[in-house]
């Protein structure tokens, strides 16, 4: 790792474009108070990259970008792609799934949480209970087909999917390890369900045989699995009864989005991308071409993914201070929605994205989101 002392952190900044560039700019104003809080220290290098950057470079990213990327303790990224610059094929400018695919982040961390004061989708009062993890294995899956689909005639066209054993016993080995966290941090029941179509597809049935003979291996873990439209049911009927979701790279990619629904939107969905060595953390949301470059894009869900990553960082490089830190980022997104009121402009109030940042960044910092 380059870094050499436990909360000393090299993070790797890739903005990007639209309200990446906005968000990630309040996010690294609650970094800052972290560094003043934790006694963390952040050597932050910005990596530029993304769609614009193809319309000037001919090149997604720079030469040795993703290499650069790679060599950091983490990588915080914002947003990239735009609706109007496509490759001549005319497919999208997302340099995040090529890091994705490049440093074999197969673990798509995505949390699904109710924050005090911002209104849930449903009116039944569990609903602020909502506090569960989608893991969208990343890597292969339907997506595996990304680029190689083919086109038979046209009248035909087929894609296919991939379940390898390996990723499959690595995304369930991470479930597991993270269901147990969460249970010995927030209380919850230390419960993985796999999400599937099993009665199907074979790759699905196989995926599922693989999961059980893993997770068998985590015996204070309790496994079990639970259909795709089933799922979709009961994410709107009982989304507070569930903890830890593996599932199928596109699977993940719909029922993300359906749970970012259930508690505010995209602008509360934070990130992470896990694999074996590398991590990279950024909102679940795009560019937002229609808000972009207007101040009002809502950056809570960068700011979480921010303490993703220092939650990430403060389990595999044993720092009390980022875990401690993680805490307070969550807590200080929790004060300042609930007992401070805020409301961000996609769930109809006026705050607007500096405004938030700052006020995170001071309850972090004054002391007032000290972790209990
Ligand atoms: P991508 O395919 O790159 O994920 P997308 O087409 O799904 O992008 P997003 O950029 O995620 O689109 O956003 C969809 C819409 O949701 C935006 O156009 C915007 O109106 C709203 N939105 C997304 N993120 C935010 C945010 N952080 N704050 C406010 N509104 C947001």
């Amino acid at each position: 790792m380059s870094s050499k002392t436990s909360n000393a952190f090299h993070i790797a900044a890739m903005p990007g474009e639209g309200i990446g560039l906005e968000v990630m700019e309040a996010a690294q104003a609650v970094l800052e108070a972290v560094e003043a809080r934790f006694g963390i220290a952040f050597r932050s290098e910005t990596i530029p990259g993304g769609a614009h950057h193809y319309r000037e470079t001919g090149a997604t990213l720079p030469k040795d970008g993703l290499a650069r990327a790679g060599q950091a303790d983490a990588i915080l990224f914002g947003a990239m792609g735009w609706p109007d610059i496509r490759f001549p094929d005319g497919t999208e400018i997302a340099p995040q799934l090529d890091i994705r695919m490049h440093y074999g982040l197969y673990a798509g961390v995505r949390p699904i949480r109710a924050i005090p004061g911002v209104p849930t989708a449903l009116a039944d009062p569990r609903a602020a209970g909502i506090d569960l993890v989608i893991v969208r294995e990343s890597t292969e899956g339907m997506f595996a087909s990304r680029g190689k689909g083919e086109i038979i005639d046209d009248r035909e066209a087929r894609d296919t999917q991939v379940i390898t054993r390996d990723v499959t016993e690595k995304l369930t080995a991470f479930s597991c390890g993270l269901a147990r966290r969460r249970k010995a941090t927030r209380g919850t029941p230390g419960r993985v369900t796999l999400v599937d179509k099993a009665n199907v597809f074979r790759s699905f049935a196989f995926m599922r045989q693989v999961f059980h003979e893993t997770a068998a291996k985590h015996p204070d873990i309790e496994a079990r699995h639970h259909y795709v439209d089933a799922m979709a049911l009961d994410l709107v009927r009982r989304p507070w009864d569930f903890d830890v979701l593996p599932m199928e790279n596109l699977f993940g990619d719909i029922l993300s989005d359906l749970g970012a629904g259930l508690i505010g939107g995209m602008g509360f969905a934070p990130s992470a991308d896990v694999g074996d060595r590398n991590a990279m953390f950024q909102p679940s949301h795009g560019t937002a071409p229609d808000i972009a470059g207007q101040g009002i894009a809502n950056p809570t869900a960068m700011i979480l993914s921010a303490a993703m990553m220092l939650d990430w960082l403060g389990e595999t490089r044993s720092s009390q201070a980022a875990t401690d830190a993680a805490l307070a980022i969550e807590k200080g997104v929790d004060k300042a929605f609930g007992e401070r009121g805020l409301r961000s402009q996609d769930i109809g109030g006026g705050h607007g994205t500096v405004e938030i940042g700052r006020t995170v960044a001071e309850l972090v910092r004054s002391g007032a989101a000290d972790p209990a």
